[in-house]
């Protein structure tokens, strides 16, 4: 920090000031965690420096030895890891995996038979009429995907998000009684919509999804199945998710970040089948430039991590604190959607306390407790305002948060919100008991840290 004072002051006071934040608040946030020191200093290195683009041993510049070196490891640890037949190590960020995920779907599934149909062995001998003819087909394609609020994501043909523009789109929800997803109802709309792609995968559904089931219905539609585990990776990769829930056996193409309960560097992997490894393999230049080689060794390190016994025990701790958070608010009276959780995730309805997700997650907020605010399925209160607070245990149990201390955590969000009245969203006092428990817990991983920024 001194070396960035000199140079940035103000860069290292925020530097400075988001640690203690980071370390003197309740973080909650489900897509969030504390990264080691091991991965966070792998990604201040000089692979920052160096241009890359192309694959492994297949490079478009020249003295990328060492890179090959990173993301091969990074990749060999995600095959390993997830069991997967091919990994891809280089997308950026879980957006980027996923616009590489839905090209090289296209690549494999459009693109290709297009080029047969029209008689052309590669791209260059296209006419301009061929072009557009394959323009056309390219941008004619469909995609189902979970709907927002029921828990998806963004990228899962949300309209204004670029895969709600690039695909026809239709989504499919929750029951409207149980809050579950309702496999008859997905089967029923692929059958009558026909998609190209099904998406499965969510960022605020707070159960475990059957992959077995999603591929059968994207099998009896002629559907390429996607999953996006960027939530879940953790769990899968924990051992917590098996059989029917591990979506790596079962999805074609398998998405994930690699920041969120994987608890690596931010950054997305895309996993395949063989049958798509090709095409994922050209994301670059398809859809990335130069992948950044400091955050694929940090990726290494960090899928190494996960590779040892005690992230196995990690993973099934983020699951059990989960329970004993959804148990402690139910507990005490408060509603979640689905009624509970069997994942990583818990969604808290807070309009019982005559609240919307804005007002609740600044009275938190100012309690010392970090959350977001989410929508609910059929939110009356629409995405800004929102009627639900989304809750994560990934972050906390790396701090060593259990099953007690997430009780407590459920006991203080009771308190803030019973104690809030709209218009003052001003907590008081709970706040003081917020950083009690945020400091009174050992905290091994970020103590670290701190050691690396003295
Ligand atoms: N996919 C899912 C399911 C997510 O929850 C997120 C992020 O929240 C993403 C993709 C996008 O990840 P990123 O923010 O790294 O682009």
């Amino acid at each position: 920090l001194e070396i960035i004072a000199k140079v940035e002051p103000r860069v290292a006071d925020a530097t400075r000031a988001e640690l203690r934040d980071q370390r003197s608040s309740l973080k909650l946030i489900a897509s969030e965690n504390y990264a080691s020191p091991a991965t966070l200093l792998t990604m201040g290195t000089w692979f920052s420096d160096k241009y890359a683009e192309g694959t492994v041993g297949h490079r478009f510049y020249a003295g990328c030895q060492n890179v090959d070196t990173v993301e091969a490891l990074a990749a060999e640890h995600a095959r390993e890891l997830f069991g997967a037949p091919y990994a891809y190590a280089q997308p950026h960020s879980g957006i980027d995996a996923n616009l590489v995920a839905f090209w090289s779907i296209l690549a494999h599934r459009v693109e290709t038979p297009g080029l047969e149909k029209l008689g052309a062995k590669n791209v260059n001998e296209l006419s301009e009429s061929d072009w557009e003819q394959l323009r056309h087909e390219l941008g004619n394609q469909r995609l189902l995907g979970m709907a927002l609020d029921a828990g998806g994501h963004l990228t899962h043909g949300f309209r204004p998000n670029i895969s709600g523009k690039m695909f026809h789109q239709q989504q499919y929800g929750t029951d409207p009684q149980t809050g579950l997803l309702d496999y008859d109802a997905v089967a029923a709309k692929a059958r009558e919509f026909k998609p190209l792609i099904i998406v499965a995968g969510y960022s605020a559904y707070p159960r475990r999804i059957n992959f077995a089931k999603m591929r059968e219905i994207a099998d009896e539609v002629g559907a390429t199945l996607m999953v996006d585990m960027a939530h879940f990776a953790g769990l899968v990769a924990g051992k917590v998710f098996t059989g029917d829930e591990d979506p790596v056996p079962f999805a074609h193409v398998t998405t994930t970040t690699t920041h969120k309960s994987l608890r690596g560097p931010r950054g997305g992997l895309v996993l395949a089948q063989e049958e798509y490894a090709a095409d994922v393999d050209r994301g670059c230049p398809m859809v990335l430039g130069g992948p950044l080689g400091h955050v694929m060794a940090a990726k290494a390190v960090a899928l190494a991590e996960a590779r040892q016994p005690e992230f196995r025990t990690y993973a099934q701790n983020v699951a059990d604190n989960a329970k004993a958070l959804a148990e402690g608010f139910l507990s005490r009276g408060a509603q979640l959607v689905t009624g509970g959780t069997d994942n990583h995730i818990v969604l808290l309805d807070v309009s019982t306390f005559g609240l919307t997700g804005r007002q609740a997650e600044s009275a938190l907020l100012d309690a010392g407790v970090v959350t977001n605010r989410n929508s609910i399925p059929h939110d009356p209160n629409g995405a800004w305002y929102t009627s639900g607070i989304r809750f994560g245990t990934p972050a906390l149990t790396t701090r060593g948060f259990g099953r007690d201390e997430f009780d407590r955590v459920a006991e203080l969000v009771v308190d803030v919100l019973k104690n809030t009245s709209v218009g003052t969203t001003k907590a008081g006092a709970p706040s003081k008991a917020a950083y009690a428990l945020a400091d009174g817990v050992a905290d091994r991983t970020h103590a670290a840290s701190a050691e690396m920024l003295d």
